[in-house]
């Protein structure tokens, strides 16, 4: 079962120009894109994106940030592309992120991390319906799908 996840480059990493070399990094390994929109998030739609976080003392600091400037917002699709992507992020720390994660290659600060990724299915699914209408998701099926998945 393919399953899908939502992945956001935050101000910090569109304004480095990392959106590029992201975006590559997550094709390459062969995942499909499904979707994506060049986004200056609302206060609005950034509360309701870290709402778990309401009562932690970054939580102020995270939304002003994230809604600071432009975003770039994705789904990506294939098969446990949740957990994979969440690996080529590395942790939330960017100093104990492993080299070759994004936030190990990229980052320093935890409030400056880079990139947002879905950390499990539940809240992908919210994720992507907080961010994307239905009629945004693009279905197709890549021709280069048989040289990417055995079955
Ligand atoms: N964050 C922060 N300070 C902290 C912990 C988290 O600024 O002490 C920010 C950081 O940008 C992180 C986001 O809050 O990416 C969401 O935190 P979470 O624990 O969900 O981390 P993630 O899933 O992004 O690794």
């Amino acid at each position: 079962m393919t399953e899908r996840s939502f992945v956001a480059i935050k101000p910090d990493g569109v304004e480095r120009k990392l959106t590029g070399e992201i975006i590559k990094r997550i094709e390459q390994k062969g995942f499909k894109m499904v979707a994506m929109k060049f986004i200056k998030p609302s206060q609005e739609l950034a509360e309701e994106h870290y709402g778990e976080h309401k009562e932690k003392p970054f939580y102020k600091g995270l939304v002003e940030f994230i809604t600071s400037g432009p975003v770039v917002a994705m789904v990506w699709e294939g098969k446990d592309v949740i957990a994979t992507i969440r690996k080529m992020v590395g942790v939330t720390d960017p100093l104990k992120s492993d080299p070759g994660t994004i936030r190990g290659d990229f980052g320093i600060s935890i409030g400056r991390n880079i990139i947002h990724a879905s950390d499990k299915l539940e809240s992908a699914k919210k994720e992507i319906s907080l961010w994307f209408s239905q009629d945004e998701l693009v279905e197709y099926t890549p021709t280069l799908d048989k040289w990417i998945y055995e079955n």
